[in-house]
């Protein structure tokens, strides 16, 4: 009899999840129609007027114009006066950070203050957050200390267990020693670390299999870390990995058919990062023509994560006030030489080092501001950071076969990207999550 219960809730289960891959086309599925009256659909570009969404199951079936018949049962959800969007990608963020404000203890007290309860339960916080502002996939760039946290918060995510984007976790990321947080107390004290500290190839893909082995759907590796003003008045950042360290990491995670993202801001270390194989630069600050163009042959990609580096300066004639001038001063140059030379660029904030109470929408005017045209930088939070993440056709469009993750905003984001920060209305695999713009 317990048996039998057993094969039977077994079978159920199979039938549950055979339906969300074939439910497409299956009548006997629940359908919801989508009126959307301007449609942005991730890959063209223009927008179209009037279309219609067909969503069934967790996926699109079709997408038509406003001709089509809606048949009779289907659930209706009218977004005919808004601006429909696929569900918006972050490609660089910290779900287990809580800010870096030094008044309240700096980047130092999200590891010496906040035991791992505390820190799961804010990136419960944050990945709400990041949700009810139409960002239905992150690309989570590293715990920060909170081991390998992101792959059990994404678990909880999937079995539904609490609400959230789609995770690509990095788990622990990778630096050198001297590469990483916390510094600056007494050589006796063993500090934790923000990240993991390897020295030499041997170690380095050790981390990398560890971290893989766990659970990693990228791998996250530090580049450069302390960055200053020079004499001269050149912003000089200090290199961590050599060439070596990171090539038996790149090679470890392109083996598991995983990628690399490269936490670089400019010169030996972000030339180290290029020569290495990174798959993504993360905010490459100052990019060299030579560094540009070695990219565009790999066919890296670029996370600038602009406005971090854009509020927040120091005292402008203290050391940080000059370096934070330098930094935004050169990053805004680099964007623009990118976006001229076809560069892919990915869209990323760095939430996390931002309080998660912020905005996430901040980096679309900045992109802009820098070069993207108000489509591309909805691109770059769409499709592109989805092929970049290996979901091309499944994420970041809206089209057949894809994941019905779908936002809307009222206004007019090609007229105004910063529409974008008030996204109204959140589905999710087919799932409404948020809906402001229709009342039923
Ligand atoms: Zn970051």
């Amino acid at each position: 009899m317990h048996k039998h219960w057993l094969l039977f809730t077994a079978l159920m289960l199979a039938c549950t999840h055979a339906m969300g891959q074939t439910a497409l086309g299956r009548p006997d599925v629940a359908l919801t129609v989508i009126k959307a009256g301007k449609l942005i659909d991730g890959t063209s570009e223009t927008a179209r007027q009037n279309r219609l969404i067909f969503v069934r199951g967790e996926r699109i079936e079709r997408v038509t114009d406003d001709t089509a018949a809606i048949p009779a049962g289907a659930k209706v959800i009218d977004l005919s006066a808004a601006t429909v969007l696929p569900g918006l990608i972050d490609a660089h963020t910290h779900i287990f950070l809580w800010g870096e404000d030094p008044a309240e203890g700096g980047y130092d007290a999200n590891i010496l203050k906040a035991g791992i309860a505390l820190r799961a339960a804010r990136a419960t916080f944050a990945c709400r957050r990041a949700l009810e502002q139409g960002f239905t996939t992150l690309r989570d760039l590293e715990t920060e200390g909170a081991g390998y946290g992101d792959v059990e918060i994404k678990e909880a995510i999937a079995e539904g267990t609490i609400p959230g984007p789609r995770l690509f976790a990095a788990t622990r990321a990778i630096s050198s020693t001297g590469g990483y947080n916390l510094e600056g107390y007494a050589p006796e004290l063993q500090m934790p670390k923000g990240a993991q500290i390897v020295d030499g190839p041997v170690e380095a893909r050790k981390a990398a299999r560890e971290q893989l082995d766990h659970g990693a759907d990228w791998i996250k590796v530090y580049m450069t870390h302390r960055s200053w003003v020079n004499k001269q008045g050149d912003l000089v950042s200090q290199p961590t990995l050599t060439t070596e360290e990171l090539a038996a990491i790149v090679d470890e995670a392109h083996g598991w058919g995983k990628k690399v993202a490269c936490h670089a801001y400019n010169g030996i270390g972000l030339q180290r990062a290029l020569d290495g194989g990174c798959d993504s630069i993360e905010h490459g600050l100052e990019i060299s023509d030579a560094q540009i163009a070695q990219m565009a042959k790999h066919g890296t990609w670029y996370c600038p994560t602009l406005a971090p580096y854009y509020y927040d300066w120091g005292p402008e004639n203290s050391a940080a006030g000059k370096r934070d001038r330098k930094r935004a001063e050169v990053h805004g140059a680099s964007v623009e030489k990118a976006v001229k030379a076809g560069i892919r660029i990915v869209y990323g904030t760095d939430m996390g080092g931002i309080k998660w109470t912020e905005p996430m929408a901040q980096e679309f005017p900045y992109l802009v501001q820098f070069g993207l045209k108000p489509m591309q930088a909805i691109r770059a939070a769409t499709s592109t950071a989805a092929e970049m993440l290996g979901e091309k056709g499944e994420l970041g469009v809206l089209a057949a076969g894809a994941y019905a993750d779908i936002v809307a905003v009222a206004g007019d984001p090609l007229q105004d990207v910063k529409e974008l920060a008030k996204v109204r209305f959140v589905m999710k695999g087919g799932t409404v999550f948020k809906n402001e713009l229709d009342g039923k």
